[in-house]
């Protein structure tokens, strides 16, 4: 088994812990403490000296289109898949995937089977089941049996609300489904959550807070993304997320996108913060792979661009860098918020018994300079020590 030990980084659990050593092998954290004496007869142990850098939690990307998305502009537009060693050196260890407008080209055996190759790879790579429509596509015939009977599948999604591209359903329709997934996932010891793609419309999350005024199902079911499409939307979300749903901002954007009024991750986090949502309501997605279709005001297509995972440590470094967020709050954004909603108990922090999601951060910069997942060394110096199987 090879352990490694890195030594002397400041580390954020996403808590301050001060600098420490970290000792991991065999996929897990062993132990975290200011001197570790690393002499373990017997074993091979690799030291890094991490001085001057910051140690964090492998980034946890709770919305990423590994197999390609879109193709609103048609089929030439359908865009391509996610390569593991992008998402590696960008810092990110977990992702959750799913479909998205397309589930008719696009299907979940394929996205199950992608998720599996990027595991073997090395990452962690969990699905939803469902795409943007309702009635939900599904593997099994019922999304509580595709969350119960499929082990990487944790919830459903992104169904979605307030868009053209929608089903357009009514607030029983979503609370079915929403029902559905939370059923599977307490009868699966899984979260099921609903993660929901919020899109332009006029709508916004209304049709949240009559699922919740109509219903029994709580706001903490659902999960809803790109909330950061404007200020009257993150508002909204905000004022929702006081009845325990947390809020997920899509850090891919485009200039063209922000010059529409929507804001960056980071500029969603602070101004989040600043109406009163607590540290740990507010989460980072990539939207990695998804197309990022741009409409004009007639519903025509009039630009296209992809979603990239490198945006998660983009926005991260926006935070902290050119906003001067607390560090703790925004590695609590990029990893450890979305583990715990996602019920993902071993990921998101640095803990004896965490699985060993590790990135290390250039103190000044942070830029990536190492990142091991689950106990692997993938990337090192920047650059990746692991590729996956056909890139070259
Ligand atoms: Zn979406």
């Amino acid at each position: 088994m090879q352990l490694y030990v890195i030594k002397g980084a400041h580390v954020f659990a996403p808590e301050d812990q001060g600098i420490c050593d970290v000792l991991i092998g065999g996929e897990k954290i062993l132990a975290v403490a200011p001197q570790l004496d690393v002499s373990i007869s017997g074993a091979e142990v690799a030291v890094i000296d991490a001085a001057g850098a910051r140690l964090i939690p492998g980034m946890v990307d709770p919305l990423a289109h590994i197999t390609g998305g879109g193709g609103e502009g048609g089929f030439h537009t359908r865009t391509p898949q996610l390569n593991m060693s992008e998402a590696a050196l960008a810092g990110v260890t977990t992702l959750v995937a799913g479909l998205g407008t397309d589930a008719t080209t696009r299907s979940l055996p394929d996205l199950l089977a992608k998720a599996h190759a990027l595991t073997h790879e090395g990452l962690s790579v969990y699905t939803y089941t469902g795409s943007y429509e309702l009635p939900a596509r599904t593997i099994t015939g019922s999304v509580r049996d595709d969350i119960m009977l499929i082990d990487k599948c944790i919830g459903v999604g992104e169904v979605a609300i307030a868009d053209h591209r929608g089903s357009q359903p009514d607030y029983r329709e979503l609370a079915k489904v929403a029902a559905e997934a939370r059923v599977g996932g307490m009868l699966s010891g899984k979260r099921g959550i609903a993660f929901i793609h919020v899109g332009g419309g006029r709508d916004q999350l209304n049709i949240l807070q009559q699922v919740a005024d109509h219903t029994d199902i709580p706001l903490s079911q659902f999960y809803p993304t790109h909330l950061n499409r404007s200020e009257a939307l993150l508002a909204q979300g905000v004022e929702l997320a006081r009845q325990g749903m947390v809020l997920d901002v899509t850090a891919s954007t485009t200039p063209e996108l922000l010059a529409a009024g929507e804001l960056s991750a980071a500029q969603s986090l602070k101004l989040a913060l600043n109406m009163g949502l607590a540290n740990d309501m507010l989460t980072f997605s990539s939207d990695a792979n998804a197309s990022l279709p741009e409409f004009n005001a007639a519903g025509e297509l009039v630009g296209l661009k992809v979603g990239r995972i490198q945006a998660m440590h983009d926005s991260l470094c926006e935070a902290a860098l050119d906003l001067q967020l607390d560090f703790e709050t925004v590695v609590r954004a990029v990893s450890t918020t979305a583990a715990r909603n996602l019920g993902l108990a071993n990921k998101g922090s640095i803990a004896v018994g965490a699985d060993a999601d590790l990135v290390l951060l250039n103190q000044e910069s942070l830029a990536v300079r190492d990142v091991w997942s689950r106990g692997r060394h993938l990337v090192t110096n920047g650059q990746a020590l692991v590729t996956g199987v056909f890139e070259s």
